[in-house]
């Protein structure tokens, strides 16, 4: 049996794995802290699974946040962090591929890590390091397998999310996914359909921007279940270009402007749809958009003085870094020297306002006033005028705005 030395923050959260222990109680560290430990991993945060139930959890410890007692889990503060400790548990009933209608709480170790997904997510760590292993995840750990705990079909039918979590997996460890797996990915691809966006999405952004993306890729086209995200149905060709970049890619903005690229999406208004299909906060939502954008016109044209000033230099160095991982001519550095000498970075800077220019032409607000101001704000971007009012006044004039 493995073991794992009890360092970093596996050693801070033991002060709370030894008191639910001194209780009486069981209480181990599980999930994916524990396969990164295996895997020699940096482990930033722990999960605890323990025998006690919530309300003796909340009794042992001065300081406890209800985070999801319905499902077991409660928040405990102890020394400036937090930890969650959930109550090992069973889910029963999936009626409709999708999360559990009830949990049980239960007593036993080995019954909560049955309902886990993936052989290598189903490790418990007592506090000396000892690994309890019921499921051949080590060997699987060992043979880089991606494998279902149990019955992949069923554990497939019982939540369709976990199909995705093993191609991600796939992807973000460079494993493979083993036969009886693979197949019931297959049978099953179509029951995705009934998952939310959002969780899918979570899978589908670490899977897309995993360290072995190509491998990933790979399980996700082959299994069909590209096929049941939004968007996707057509995308085979292009998922499969998509998976040739030659670096991982490392902001969540340049993994959605690439794809769309892939997909051959070439107006705004039909990127703007395809990543509200996949339900992107705004703001992700318009950055990856507006980023795609730049990429195509990147593909043929420099950067200039307006590009950086519209898109930002953020963005407009994050087109250069898509460039590059599409193995295309790239330069960080003229972005860099156009941000450094832009006159403006934002209309604020203009010295002019929309009161300078009505008291200029004696007249109330309207279109003309926008007009004018945008005029402005390009003339001195471009460098054609200075920033200076009674240039940019000089200038309104000569152009009729004023
Ligand atoms: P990451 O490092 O990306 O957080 P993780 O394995 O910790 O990976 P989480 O989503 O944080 O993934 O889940 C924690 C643990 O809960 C998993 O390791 C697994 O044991 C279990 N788990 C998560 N989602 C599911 C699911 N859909 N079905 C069964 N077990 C799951
Ligand atoms: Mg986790």
């Amino acid at each position: 049996m493995k073991q794992v030395p009890i360092t970093g923050v596996f050693k801070k959260a033991l002060p709370v794995l030894e008191t639910i222990q001194e209780a009486g109680f069981e209480a181990y560290y599980v999930g994916g802290s524990v396969r990164d430990a295996l895997l020699g991993k940096d482990v930033n945060d722990v999960d605890i699974a323990t025998s006690a139930f919530p309300e003796e959890i909340k009794k042992l410890f001065k300081k406890t946040v209800d985070v999801g007692i319905e499902h077991g889990t409660v928040m405990v503060l102890m020394n400036d962090e937090s930890y969650e400790v959930t109550t090992f548990r069973t889910e029963s009933t999936y009626q409709d591929f999708r999360r559990p209608d009830s949990v049980t709480f239960v007593r036993s170790l080995e019954e909560d890590l049955k309902r886990r997904d993936l052989t290598i997510n189903a490790f418990a760590m007592d506090q000396t390091g000892d690994i309890q292993d019921f499921f051949g995840g080590e060997r699987d750990l060992d043979e880089q397998i991606i494998r279902a705990v149990g019955k992949a079909e069923e554990r497939f039918n019982e939540d369709a999310l976990r199909m995705m979590r093993a191609v991600r997996f796939a992807s973000q460890l460079g494993f493979h996914l083993e036969a009886d797996t693979f197949y019931a990915i297959v049978v099953n691809a179509h029951l995705l359909e009934n998952i939310a966006i959002e969780r899918i999405r979570v899978e589908f952004v670490k899977m897309a921007m995993g360290k072995y993306v190509r491998q990933g890729f790979t399980g996700f086209v082959e299994t069909n279940l590209y096929a049941y995200c939004p968007g996707l149905v057509h995308a085979r060709d292009a998922l499969e270009n998509f998976a040739k970049v030659i670096e991982p890619i490392q902001r969540e903005r340049q993994m959605w402007a690439l794809l769309l690229y892939y997909l051959g999406i070439q107006r705004g208004k039909e990127a703007r749809a395809f990543l509200k299909n996949w339900k992107l906060s705004n703001q992700l939502l318009n950055q990856s958009a507006d980023l795609h954008q730049l990429l195509l016109y990147r593909l043929h044209s420099e950067q200039t003085n307006e590009t950086v000033y519209r898109y930002s230099k953020e963005l407009a160095l994050d087109a250069e870094t898509c460039l590059d991982l599409i193995n295309q001519p790239f330069d960080k550095k003229a972005v860099e020297n156009i941000d450094a000498a832009l006159p403006i970075h934002s209309r604020k800077e203009l010295a002019i306002d929309g009161k300078i220019v009505m008291a200029e032409n004696q007249q109330r607000g309207g279109r003309w006033l926008g007009d004018a101001i945008e005029a402005a704000e390009r003339a001195v971007v471009r460098g054609d005028i200075a920033n200076e009012t009674a240039e940019i006044l000089d200038f309104l004039k000569k152009n009729d705005y004023v």
